[in-house]
């Protein structure tokens, strides 16, 4: 209902709310680190929740690292109790997704980072896209793989005319399953700087082909049904904790989870109010119920 929600969370009431949950979803950038620099006291509160038992998930939209390169990551800016099974990518889930969901015969035509091709690798997904093109090839003359049975679009910094004329021919079959690790506008970069996110991509590539991609990344509810279906999780005792509203926050209610925004990333305190405000029923769907400036604001609640 209006008006309710955006409650900013402190003292003894975050103390209670954190007794009543189980489990923490963490998005990556904008609320543990920006870019390459963790945020002040996040491997520390990361390291108390789970010292005090909590389960704890990173959920990240960001598809170029597999999950051992997010493992490196996260010790490298000091979060050192963090295990391969805690970190859930759009990477890694869109592999399980082709392999456990679709259960693709074929091969997979790929856009993507090396987090993408390392995570369909590693679920024994073949794929196609990362031979280099031949200097000059066209799409009037470059071969195309009669055995490609899905295009999977995500952030590639090295996206040419040729993929996307490539991927927009594999598509017009309307067998070929279409999917996006995630729909992620743009990311902000150092210096006030900003680069398209793979949601640009797959837009220009939905154009083409007059398709809509299916998205793995959040706001979908599938990486919380990876982790529900591998460890069982309650949604009544879960937090997410997320910077964007129409991502994190779409996301962590989707999924029935009760849903806090960091101020530390993309989405600022007006614009959750804006949403609270609004009469949009779409709205309603991005306001947290919390606002933390920061996830340091977590710290005093978990001493002992
Ligand atoms: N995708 C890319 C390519 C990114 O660079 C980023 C953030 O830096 C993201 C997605 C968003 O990641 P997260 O969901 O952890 O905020
Ligand atoms: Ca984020």
């Amino acid at each position: 209902t209006r008006s309710l929600g955006c409650r900013r969370l402190l003292g003894t009431h975050l103390k209670n709310l954190l007794h009543t949950k189980h489990c923490v979803l963490f998005d990556c950038d904008g609320v543990i680190w920006n870019g390459d620099k963790a945020v002040a006291g996040a491997p520390e509160v990361v390291s108390l929740l789970k010292k005090r038992g909590k389960s704890v998930f990173f959920v990240t939209n960001n598809c170029t690292r597999s999950r051992d390169s997010y493992l490196s990551k996260f010790s490298r800016l000091g979060f050192c109790d963090v295990v391969q099974s805690d970190v859930v990518s759009s990477a890694y889930c869109s592999a399980i997704y082709l392999r456990d969901m679709a259960k693709v015969q074929g091969k997979v035509y790929v856009i993507g980072s090396d987090g993408v091709y390392t995570e369909l690798y590693e679920a024994g997904v073949p794929v196609v896209g990362r031979e280099p093109d031949v200097p000059g090839a066209t799409i009037y003359d470059c071969p195309l793989d009669s055995d490609v049975k899905a295009v999977l679009v995500g952030y590639d910094d090295k996206l040419n005319f040729l993929k996307l004329a490539k991927a927009c021919c594999y598509l017009r079959d309307p067998n070929c399953l279409f999917l996006a690790t995630d729909g992620d506008p743009w990311h902000p970069r150092p210096r006030g700087r900003v680069s398209p996110g793979s949601g640009s991509l797959a837009a220009a590539l939905e154009t083409a082909a007059e398709r809509k991609a299916t998205v793995i990344g959040k706001p979908s509810r599938f990486m919380f049904q990876c982790i529900v279906s591998r460890f069982g999780v309650d949604p009544a005792r879960t937090l997410m904790v997320g910077d964007r509203l129409e991502t994190d926050v779409l996301f962590g209610r989707s999924c029935g989870v009760d849903t806090v925004l960091a101020l530390t990333g993309v989405s600022t305190l007006q614009q959750a109010l804006g949403y609270r405000d609004s009469t949009d029923p779409q709205g309603a769907a991005c306001v947290p119920d919390y606002v933390v400036d920061t996830v340091a604001d977590f710290l005093p609640a978990l001493d002992e």
